[in-house]
């Protein structure tokens, strides 16, 4: 299974590549990671601490820092975030997307 999968990602272009980790489920985990996604283009999944008041802040940095855009949750999937905040490192309790600001 593991190699079968090395052959598809050599075949994928980067952007490819993206959209399957959205599809394998597998948030982004670094804030590099993010601003890599972001300037290809990309929307960045990412645990994330709060969707409400608490992560007021953190989306703050996502958009001073990492010029992107939290455009929430997707609305059809109740996902459940794996770790911590990759903002701030606190528990996470919201899996979000994050867009490119323009
Ligand atoms: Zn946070």
């Amino acid at each position: 299974m593991i190699y079968i999968l090395e052959i598809l990602f050599e075949r994928l272009n980067a952007y490819q590549v993206m959209w399957l980790f959205v599809f394998f489920d597998l948030p982004v985990g670094t804030k590099k990671e993010i601003k890599e996604a972001l300037s290809s283009g990309k929307l960045a999944k990412i645990n994330f601490c709060s969707t409400d008041k608490s992560g007021i802040k953190c989306a703050e940095i996502v958009e001073k820092e990492l010029y992107g855009d939290v455009r929430g949750t997707l609305a059809n999937k109740n996902e459940k975030p794996t770790g911590n905040c990759v903002i701030c490192n606190k528990p996470a309790t919201k899996v979000v997307y994050i867009g490119r600001s323009y």
